[in-house]
Parts: structure tokens; sequence; C-alpha cells
């Protein structure tokens, strides 16, 4: 990184964990590969071929700046049937992804110094999108005892006079937890109180098992303070067409578009097209998707609860994450996760790559086939019942 081309502020900065993962898969051919969450199936094939006849069509040029209007439409009216919400146009923000999304709202809220809070264990990108938008990240730490919830007095405690917003990521990765509505309302109390701005990366709401997935946006006077981020990445299979979108107060959503004339123009107009067609048919397709991804972390976690050493919270919450507690095997996160690769051929992400509690855990993303995922808990087992 350090050199006279590149500019002194990034010398500093490394590779994150999930970058890094890639290295550690040299050298097996047997490898079993839980590290990342990119999905093992292929985007519904109707999808596929809604956007490519759309293509055809000539859906091909750079599209409307705050996106195709017809798909903000479907996204409007995905508001109302899904949450009851009415929400207009002018608060919907088409982005090339959930990443990018998350990049132009801290881009736009932040002022040198500002601090944003997130729950940790935290998805590993934000402190990077947090940090590269001028901004100080603050962690405010969730147990595994406490059912991974935001604690109210925690929370408060990790506000100051320069914290400017809140990253909510529910179902959430890396736990695979979701925040319960009893912790959503006392979060709510607490922003209100402190006038602080809500980003809520909603991104796994059709993998929400045990309760009906609530946005925060939903709950009463959050809307004017909550910037909603959604992708078609994980909820439809499509993490390669880069499409999400940004459901914020317009106040926001016109600085959104400020900033990201300037980044990527627009979003890819194919992407959007079958977009468009995935949530027209979205009762159809996500039960389908979920149901898979379901019975596999179902599956993996009666598996890891009956590992010596081993503990997952089981029924799973959401997402297709785990996050076994490993303390029980004696070694640390690293310490686990080398020995399963080296013994095992199980490739992991220490817990710790999620922030500092995630000591004594690591994640699991279960994008392969529950054959494989069988296969991984036979090696597990006679792993650690030697
Ligand atoms: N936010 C969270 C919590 C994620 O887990 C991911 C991907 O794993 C993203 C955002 C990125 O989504 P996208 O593929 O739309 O950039």
């Amino acid at each position: 990184m350090e050199h006279k081309f590149v500019a002194k502020k990034y010398w500093g900065l490394g590779h994150s964990a999930m970058s890094g993962s890639d290295a550690l898969k040299g050298g097996c051919n047997d490898l079993i590969d839980f590290s990342i969450g990119n999905p093992d199936l292929v985007t519904p094939i109707p999808i596929i071929e809604a956007a490519i006849e759309d293509a055809k069509k000539g859906y091909t040029g750079y599209g409307s700046f705050r996106g195709d209007p017809e798909l903000v439409s479907e996204i409007v009216k995905q508001y109302k049937e899904d949450y009851g919400m009415d929400i207009s146009s002018k608060v919907v923000y088409i982005t090339p992804s959930a990443t990018a999304a998350m990049y132009i709202c801290l881009k736009s809220i932040l002022d040198e110094g500002d601090e944003v809070i997130v729950q940790a264990p935290y998805y590993t990108k934000y402190i990077e999108q947090v940090e590269l938008a001028g901004g100080k990240f603050v962690t405010v730490d969730t147990y595994e005892e406490e059912d991974f919830q935001i604690d109210p007095a925690r929370l408060e405690a990790a506000i100051s006079d320069k914290t400017k917003a809140i990253i909510l990521n529910t179902p959430s990765n890396p736990t695979g937890n979701c925040l319960s509505l009893e912790c959503m309302k006392e979060i709510a109390k607490i922003v209100e109180k402190h006038d602080i701005l809500v980003i809520a990366d909603d991104i796994y709401t059709a993998y929400s098992y045990q309760e009906e997935f609530v946005p925060f946006a939903s709950l009463p006077g959050m809307f004017e303070r909550t910037v909603t981020i959604n992708t078609v990445s994980k909820n439809f299979l499509m993490t390669g067409w880069r499409l999400a979108w940004i459901v914020a107060p317009d106040y926001l959503t016109d600085v959104f578009q400020i900033i990201n004339d300037g980044i990527a123009f627009t979003a890819c107009s194919v992407s959007q097209r079958a977009t468009i067609y995935a949530l027209k048919h979205r009762e159809e397709i996500q039960p389908k998707i979920t149901k898979i991804f379901r019975e596999r972390v179902e599956y993996a976690a009666d598996r890891i609860n009956k590992i010596p050493g081993l503990s997952v919270i089981n029924p799973p919450k959401g997402t297709f994450y785990l996050f076994p507690n490993i303390k029980g095997t004696g070694l640390t996160s690293e310490e686990f996760s080398k020995k399963i690769l080296e013994e095992a051929h199980i490739l992991v992400l220490p817990g710790t790559a999620f922030g500092e509690c995630g000591e004594g855990y690591v994640r699991m993303s279960c994008t392969m086939d529950i054959k494989l995922i069988a296969e991984a808990m036979d090696r597990l087992e006679q792993l650690f019942t030697k």
C-alpha cells in the first residue's frame, strides 16, 4: 500500500478478513469453504430470462438518474403490500449494491470525526466504510447470553455528542440472530432522545425464520430518521447483479444522487429490469429460497450441538450464517480456525474478524449443498471426539 502514487491516508489500510480468506484456500482439493456469504445457487431462471428479454428490447443504456421508474414504483408497491407503509417514489434511490448504498449514505451524512455506532459482532466492511467516509467507528457489544440483542444501557453509554448514526443489521451477519421488536422499540426511544439517525442494513429480510421481519423504519416516528438499505443479493440469490436500493427521507436521497453521480452515476439497467421481475414474483420465488437455506442452517446447528466443545443457538433465527461458540474446545477463534483448516480442510472465519467480542466464536456461511455440510460435520465430529 505504501507508494508515492497512493494517497498517504490509505497507507495503513489492510485487506478485510473476507478478502484475506482467499489466500487460505490454496493447497487442498477437498476444502469445504464456509467463509464467504455468496450463495451457491444460481439466480432463479425466470429472473434471468426476464432480464435477457428486456436487454433484447433495448434496456442496455444509462437509465434514469434515480433508478428505472418501473422499479421505483414496484418498490413503493412492495413497501405497501409487505409492511403497510405508504412511501413516495421520492424516497427511493437505486444503487449498484448495498455496499455502495452504505458508502454513499455514510459519505452523505458524516462530517470529519462524526461517530457511527455499530452493533458488534458486525459485518466487517462497516469499519472500512465508516473510516473511508471520514467517520469514527464505535461499537456496542452484544452477547450470546443476551441473545445478541442490543442492550439499551450499553447503547446509551456508547453515545457521545459526536454520534451521528447507528447501523442496525437484522437478521444479522455474522451472528444469524434477529433483533426482537421489543429491542428495536427500545432503540427507537434512544435514537429519538439523542436525535440520532439509523441506518438499517435490511438485506436478509427473506431469512427471518422465527418471526416476521419488521423494518425499523416502520416503527412510529422512525421513518424520518431511518435510511433503509435493501439488496437483491441474498433475498433473490443475485449477488453478481449488483443492485440495491435505499429508502430514506428525500432530504437525504437528493444528496445520495449528488454523491453517486460522481461514483457510479446510475445502476445497471439490465439488473434493474431483473429486479422488477423478482419483486413482482417474490411470493413464488422467495419461500423456495428461504426453505433451502433454513433447512441447511437447522441441520448444521443440530449437528454442531452434538460436537464436544461446540454449541450454537438452536433453532437458528435467520440468515444462512451460524456463529458457533467454540469456547469449550479451549482454543481461541484463530487457533480453532487454523486447526480445522489444517486438520479437517474446513474454512471458516474467526469470530474476531467481526469485532473483539467475536472471540470464542467462528462464522460459518452455509452456502453449500446439505451433503457437503454433512461431510464437514462428520469431519469436525471426528476431530473433536478423540
Ligand atoms: N450488508 C451486509 C450485512 C452483508 O452481509 C452484505 C453481504 O454479505 C452486504 C451488506 C453487501 O450486499 P451487496 O451484495 O448488495 O453489496
